[in-house]
């Protein structure tokens, strides 16, 4: 499976405590995220994964090209609810398009670990029914 990680900076540290706790999951797939959310999470675990762009340089938007092309399966997203981001207009993009290709995404703490106990268990093979 191809999971993007993503977090506003005010939730950086609960995304890189989500990775360590789900480390041994999280090493079975291919991991993509954000340029500082991905940076993050790999000076802290073991996991390796393909950065993309800081989000307000358009890495939120190269998330979304892979969404559009049916490449991305789980996005688990970690929003600053109290903050207008600068890049809005490209995180309202991202979520749409995970709803246009209906691709399960969490937005917060909790439905991520849902998410992830999902994936450990399997539970989301219905992807490959839509690929
Ligand atoms: P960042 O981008 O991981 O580069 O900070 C995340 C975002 O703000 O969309």
């Amino acid at each position: 499976m191809n999971i993007a990680l993503i977090a506003h900076d005010e939730k950086k540290e609960e995304m890189v405590n989500l990775a360590l706790a789900y480390q041994l999951i999280l090493e079975n797939h291919n991991l993509y995220s954000t340029g500082t959310t991905g940076l993050r999470i790999m000076e802290n675990t073991s996991l390796q994964v393909q950065r993309f762009l800081s989000g307000p340089l358009g890495g939120d938007q190269q998330i979304g090209a892979m969404i559009a092309q049916n490449n991305m399966d789980v996005v688990i997203f970690l929003r600053d609810p109290l903050c207008a981001q600068p890049h809005e207009p490209d995180i309202q993009a991202l979520l749409r398009l995970c709803d246009v290709h209906r691709i399960p995404v969490a937005t917060n703490l909790a439905t991520a670990e849902i998410l992830l106990k999902a994936l450990e268990q399997g539970n989301i093979a219905w992807r490959e029914a839509i690929k």
